[in-house]
């Protein structure tokens, strides 16, 4: 398709040529003939380099292999985007479970292969066929899909290769959507198909979906591309938010944005409040007089109401005329300043539901231009998807380091704590201790009153245990029935008394479910920093050799590394 920039340059060569050659009369003068022939060369030249060539397709821009002729900027910053999202999305997986290994897939251009974008192994193949099994079974489904090596053993070897394959391996997966049709995958593998949860599941689920949604972004933002002017606010928009920053620095980036690319007398940036009907002033710029930052918002019957009462963009170069509301920010300041246009737009998150609103205004009349419009839409659509992420992430990140059961910290998370507080002690001459804990024959409870019961004796267990320590400690699932717990700037004579505490009250507690009661003992081993090792796989070594010394006499006791 030829766009209205090749017509224009066509009708330009033209029209040049037509000076050059059909009025030989005007263009006697050499001068006049050279500087036409400049002309076209370079006109040409301009044309054959223009980055906003419409070859710049979503798929070549997310195509990780790298055969995107010439990024220009905003592509690039574009890109960068997608791979810090990407990121994010690894990390939260490999923070579930280490043992994760992950993938996404794009659809190639011509729609017949799923080409790899990033991987965190070198297990996952450069391209798969479209119609792998496996893959037909993920991508046709919304929500994610989980198969067993053992059961789909081909369609396995066609994707991942013959290999001495155990059996117990296993894949999750959730397709990516953009345009509202199937656009690749997210892939996860993991060797032990035990080791799955539905937590996990659910996590895929919506990471799935939020990948989606920030692809579904980028070719809303590719469309605007063509556009000289968009290409520049566009790369310093992505170059400014990040999904990273914080609330505040997010707001500061906007304004600065706004005061770029915008022209207005007030900026407003305003968040609901939860279970009520006002929202609280978050941002402004320019005039200060009217409302200022933490101001709370009438919603009812107010203009800075409207964007959250009627879900869409307000427009107007004379909304009093327009809108039959009884204020600006709260009923009844409509006469005191002479505000005559708005320009105010919901912010959202991936759900629809409404996150605050931007709103930029003028006191004369004034209508806004169809860029002023698409550039805070986009604004305000960029700022929806990072408080999303931000307030899921966060959500999200906390249930992936915890462990679901006891909602302790899982073992990951433990060890990465645990270094953390070994540098701080290092770095503030001060010492640690480690416990190490185990119940005592718990596989008996399991064989007798079965798992479930097995489980709630885990989790109250956690709850003590939790509930023994000090807000500071570090208090971890380890594994099945082992736990682990830091005691942080102490050493094990200090300790001593406190693990003793612990075995003692977890001896003492009367388990009761459903009627059935029993007892349970724990046993511990201990070791310090950095009096026994300042080697954290050391220290964990001689807290576990402590316990087994422990469970040897009996168990239901706690021993420092050393003292037998
Ligand atoms: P010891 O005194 O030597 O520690 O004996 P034990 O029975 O506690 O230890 P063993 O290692 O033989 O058994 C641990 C049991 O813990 C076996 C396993 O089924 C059970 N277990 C591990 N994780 C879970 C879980 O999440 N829920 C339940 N109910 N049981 C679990
Ligand atoms: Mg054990
Ligand atoms: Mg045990």
């Amino acid at each position: 398709m030829i766009n209205l920039r090749q017509v224009v340059a066509i009708t330009t060569i033209l029209v040049l040529s037509f000076i050059l050659f059909i009025l030989p009369a005007l263009t006697d003068s050499i001068f006049i003939k050279i500087l036409v022939f400049i002309s076209v060369l370079a006109l040409l030249y301009q044309y054959s380099i223009d980055p906003s060539d419409s070859s710049t397709k979503i798929d070549r821009l997310l195509d990780g292999v790298g055969n995107t002729p010439k990024i220009n900027n905003v592509n690039k910053d574009l890109k960068e985007n997608y791979d810090s999202l990407l990121e994010l999305v690894f990390n939260m997986i490999i923070s579930m479970n280490p043992d994760y290994k992950c993938a996404t897939y794009m659809l190639s251009p011509n729609a017949d292969a799923l080409v790899l974008q990033k991987s965190t192994s070198n297990d996952f193949p450069e391209q798969i066929v479209k119609d792998n099994p496996l893959i037909l079974k993920i991508i046709n489904i919304d929500n994610s899909s989980l198969i067993q090596q053992n059961e789909e053993k081909n369609a396995w070897i066609d994707l991942f290769g013959d290999k001495s394959w155990r059996g117990s391996e296993c894949m999750m997966g959730i397709r990516l959507k953009y345009n509202n049709h199937v656009g690749g995958c997210l892939l996860l593998m993991v060797d032990h198909f035990k080791t799955v949860n539905d937590r996990d599941k659910n996590i895929l689920s919506y990471l799935g979906k939020y990948l989606s949604m920030g692809i579904s972004k980028l070719q809303r933002i590719e469309k605007l591309l063509g556009d000289k002017d968009f290409r520049i606010r566009i790369s310093k928009l992505f170059n400014q938010l990040n999904i990273t920053s914080k609330e505040d620095k997010l707001l500061d980036e906007v304004k600065t944005l706004c005061r770029a690319f915008l022209r207005y007398d007030k900026l407003t940036i305003t968040f609901p409040k939860r279970n009520s009907s006002t929202a609280k002033v978050k941002m402004i710029d320019g005039f200060s007089e009217d409302s200022k930052l933490g101001d709370i918002i009438e919603i009812d019957n107010t203009l800075h109401g409207l964007p959250y009462k009627l879900g869409k963009i307000i427009n107007s170069s004379n909304w009093t005329e327009k809108y039959s509301v009884k204020g600006r920010f709260i009923q009844g300041d409509i006469q005191q300043y002479n505000f005559n246009s708005i320009l105010s737009i919901p912010i959202r998150n991936y759900n629809n539901n409404i996150l605050g609103a931007i709103s930029i205004e003028r006191l004369e009349e004034f209508v806004f231009s169809n860029k002023d419009i698409q550039f805070l839409e986009l604004l305000a659509d960029t700022m929806g998807s990072i408080l999303t992420w931000k307030n899921e992430y966060s959500k999200m990140y906390k249930s992936a380091i915890h462990d679901g059961l006891t909602d302790l910290l899982n073992h990951k998370a433990y060890k990465e704590r645990l270094a953390e507080e070994l540098s701080r002690a290092k770095r503030f001459k001060q010492s640690l201790v480690l416990l190490i804990l185990d119940l005592d024959k718990f596989k008996r409870i399991n064989d007798t009153y079965g798992h479930l019961y097995g489980d709630y004796v885990l989790s109250e267990v956690s709850k003590i245990l939790k509930d023994s320590v000090r807000n500071i400690d570090i208090c971890a699932r380890y594994g099945g029935e082992e736990f682990a717990i830091v005691l942080v700037n102490t050493d094990v004579e200090n300790a001593q008394p406190a693990a003793e505490r612990i075995i003692e009250k977890i001896s003492e507690f009367h388990f009761n479910k459903d009627g059935v009661e029993e007892r349970i003992a724990i046993s511990a081993g201990m070791s310090e920093y950095p009096k026994h090792s300042i080697e954290m796989k050391e220290l964990i070594a001689h807290a576990d050799l402590a316990m087994y010394e422990v469970k040897k006499n009996g168990g239901n006791a706690v021993i420092a590394h050393g003292d037998y």
